[in-house]
């Protein structure tokens, strides 16, 4: 059975067991795994639409390559769900294994490249290799010549976001509310109390999607977590000449990206341009000459772009806030003291290729499953040493 629209909270047919606040893809895969376990939630959204921030506006890429075991982990779990997505949903999740291709021009680079395959490997990352330059340039014809070194996972790819959601959509088992705001939440023994729209809702359950909203929700209910948001945009661009089996290109020197898309590429300047933002914004500023720079940082490493770049037919950018913990993992569990208050979110910039399997641990918890010790909120108010995931933005790389 698919999911319903409602136009009102009145029109609720029942207080819902579980209410799931935010409606991108991390609340919608909640919403997913958790009719899975038989509960009918409600998915309350405040935009007029679903997916409209962050999830609608990435790169779309998936990979495993981490460097922490529960990093790892997560991701794996969920690319091979998108991979087998058509058997659970009847639609298919877009995955293609184009392979994630880190590169290196430098010795360091290359040398840095070599250990990191090793710890990973050692993390229980068995299927990325470590390629020499002659092996880089039999993988992809297009890379520059003085290449020193680079790593592939093959199973690291992208998927397609639009069909994750029809597929969700088409499966779950859940009354969706958009154009929804929730202004205030209460928690109670029994239960949760929510405002939506100046409307109160008993709840058994509520459940935090909410991304960048999050901080403040947070700060309302006396809860401080190590969080802040930064903003990362991305280059689509048609180009016919782009090859559409081509890797997704990592420059391990530059910290640029690229990865082809239907009739071209989407390109990211650099994950060093990740910018914290000191205010709450659902719509980050872009920078005008974007398409220029995104260009000088992944020409170096692949010369096609500086050969092809005037036959640039047209293009947008996209522009969005991601929620960044303290070690760039994400929250997946019980708020610290609020057992019937959870929280699914803090995906920083891998929410797509992490939400599936953190959807499925957080359903199952509120199903009764015991607590995801890696991602638990607690960890960081309960002493635990904090370890940042170097592969991502987090906390440490903050100003
Ligand atoms: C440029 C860019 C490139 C990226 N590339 C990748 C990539 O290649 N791979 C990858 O895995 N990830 C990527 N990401 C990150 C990924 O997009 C995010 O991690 C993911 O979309 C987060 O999903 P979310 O559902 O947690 O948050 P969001 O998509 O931000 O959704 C949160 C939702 O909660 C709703 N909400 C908030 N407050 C309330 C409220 N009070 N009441 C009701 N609803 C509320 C919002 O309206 C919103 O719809 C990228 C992000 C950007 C910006």
């Amino acid at each position: 059975m698919a999911a319903s629209f409602l136009t009102d909270i009145s029109a609720l047919p029942r207080r819902p067991e579980v209410t799931v606040i935010g409606g991108g893809i991390t609340g919608l895969a909640t919403t997913f795994f958790l009719s899975r376990h038989g509960i009918r939630p409600l998915l309350v959204e405040r935009l007029p639409a679903l997916s409209m921030l962050a999830s609608r506006r990435s790169g779309e890429g998936v990979r495993a390559q981490w460097e922490k075991r529960e990093n790892i982990d997560i991701a794996r779990a969920s690319i091979a769900f998108y991979r087998d997505f058509a058997e659970v949903t009847g639609v298919s999740a877009g995955y293609r294994p184009l392979g994630y291709l880190y590169g290196a021009r430098s010795a360091a680079g290359a040398a840095r490249l070599r250990a990191r395959v090793e710890r990973q490997k050692a993390a229980g990352l068995d299927d990325v290799r470590y390629l020499t330059p002659s092996e880089m340039h039999a993988l992809t014809p297009t890379l520059a010549e003085d290449v020193t070194g680079g790593a592939v996972r093959q199973a690291d790819g992208v998927i397609e976001v639009d069909r994750v959601i029809e597929g969700y959509l088409k499966m779950m088992q859940a009354d969706i509310l958009v154009a929804a705001d929730l202004q205030a939440i209460i928690p109670g023994p029994g239960g949760i109390t929510l405002t939506i729209n100046g409307e109160t809702l008993e709840t058994g359950h509520a459940i935090l999607c909410t991304a960048a909203r999050l901080p403040a929700q947070l700060q309302a209910l006396g809860i401080a977590l190590p969080l802040r948001l930064a903003r990362s945009t991305i280059q689509y661009l048609q180009l016919d000449a782009v090859p559409p089996d081509h890797p997704a290109m990592v420059d391990a020197d530059l910290g640029s990206f690229w990865r082809p898309h239907t009739g071209g590429a989407r390109m990211t300047a650099s994950f060093r341009s990740t910018l914290f933002l000191d205010r709450f914004t659902d719509d980050p500023e872009i920078d005008p000459d974007y398409l220029r720079s995104a260009i000088d940082s992944v020409a170096p490493l692949v010369p096609f772009w500086r050969a092809h770049q005037h036959e640039i037919r047209g293009g947008h950018l996209r522009s969005g806030s991601l929620l960044v913990t303290g070690d760039g993992g994400p929250l997946i569990g019980a708020l610290p003291g609020q057992p019937r208050l959870w929280v699914n979110s803090g995906y920083g910039g891998h929410g797509l290729m992490a939400s599936p399997e953190g959807a499925r641990r957080l359903a199952a918890m509120v199903a009764g499953a015991a607590p995801d010790i890696p991602f638990a909120p607690e960890r960081f108010l309960n002493g635990t040493p904090i370890v940042p995931e170097p592969m991502t933005v987090n906390l440490s790389s903050a100003p």
